[in-house]
């Protein structure tokens, strides 16, 4: 194993997220408009490239990896992806490999990704209502979705639910997706709704529902009790007394987190954005390409990104609009 990678900020880098694809079988209206363009297939790197990526973050002593999109479960072949990182789950160089994803495929993969060394998964999900989870995502159908948490649970794996925070679209179904989750024995964390990719006549701040919001309507069912626990990335936890509930808060608009960031981001063309809420990136591909049969040049290229870490976002609803907007669609970077 190399040095650990350190950025200015002296904060250590151990957390990777790999978006192994932009596609993806949903419309979520707050991420991708309706007729997206996508990459062309022989731009993405291939399933060897990821791993050659993957495996030089982790020779610099990442520790989690989480596989992420668009969808990442319809990238073909994905499963040979996440079989091929269980050698670094056994050797130990891994703590966690994980995902997120929008859970149409679980019912076919669940198994495969226990097997794999996933143990515990993201599903991201705004609405337990039939008809609003096909708006919300056009082309979405939750009972394909519940028939995927069903086999993930078969299969042992533990569930996260991500639900984005949306005024006056799922406001009212706060205690029911809280008991929903309780009852399935899964922990849920809300999201605010973030200012990214092409919003034509979305209106990001008019669904912007604070998460300061969300937890006063919280106090308005529970006794809801501050956690001082941090898992180093940007969720808040309380727990809530009556069903010992622990529930997340990711508030990039109104709590900065930025001095504890401690992940960078690779898109499946192999940019890394070492901010999420900042344009710039670096091109990893040269340095891997050029240099087929040595992972030096990578690691150094890898290492010279780090060194560019901003040292946080922009993103301010703060003057009743979107500032510090970007052009980039979450699906690029991966959320
Ligand atoms: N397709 C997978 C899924 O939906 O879980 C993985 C990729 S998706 C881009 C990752 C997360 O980003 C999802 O939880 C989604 O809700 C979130 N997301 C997408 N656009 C967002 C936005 N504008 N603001 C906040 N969260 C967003
Ligand atoms: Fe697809 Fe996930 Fe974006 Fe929804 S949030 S469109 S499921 S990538």
């Amino acid at each position: 194993m190399t040095a650990p990678l350190i950025d200015p900020f002296a904060r250590a880098i151990t957390y990777l997220r790999l978006s192994v694809t932009d596609r993806c079988d949903f419309r979520c209206v707050y991420c991708m408009s309706e007729n997206m363009t996508f990459l062309p297939k022989k731009e993405l790197l291939t399933l060897e490239e990821l791993d050659r990526m993957c495996s030089s973050f982790v020779n610099m002593g990442v520790k989690k990896l989480r596989i992420t999109g668009g969808e990442p479960l319809v990238r073909r072949g994905i499963m040979t992806f996440f079989q091929s990182m269980t050698r670094h789950l056994e050797s130990g160089a891994l703590a966690e490999l994980t995902l997120t994803t929008n859970g149409s495929q679980l019912e076919k993969y669940a198994q495969d990704l226990f097997d794999a060394g996933v143990r515990r998964i993201n599903i991201s999900m705004d609405t337990i209502d039939e008809q609003k989870f096909a708006d919300i995502t056009r082309w979405g159908r939750l009972p394909q979705v519940m028939r995927g948490i069903d086999a993930a649970q078969k299969a042992g794996l533990k569930i996260k639910i991500n639900a984005v925070a949306l005024k006056g679209f799922n406001e009212d179904e706060l205690p029911t997706i809280t008991e929903w989750c309780a009852e399935r024995n899964m922990d849920l964390t809300w999201i605010e709704v973030m200012p990214m990719g092409d919003l034509g006549n979305e209106d990001r701040f008019g669904q912007y529902w604070s998460l300061k919001d969300v937890r006063k309507a919280y106090e308005d069912h529970y006794q809801v009790t501050d956690l001082a626990e941090s898992t180093g990335g940007p969720a808040r936890y309380v727990r809530l007394e009556q069903t010992g509930q622990k529930i997340g808060f990711i508030t990039p608009m109104s709590h900065n987190f930025c001095e504890s960031c401690n992940r960078v981001r690779l898109t499946c063309t192999g940019e890394l954005y070492t901010c999420l809420g900042q344009e710039g990136m670096q091109d990893l591909r040269p340095a891997m390409r050029q240099h087929p049969d040595t992972d030096e040049a990578l690691e150094q290229a890898i290492r010279a990104a780090i060194g560019l870490k901003p040292k946080g976002h922009d993103f301010d609803y703060s003057r009743q609009r979107a500032d510090g907007q970007m052009s980039r669609h979450m699906s690029h970077t991966g959320g």
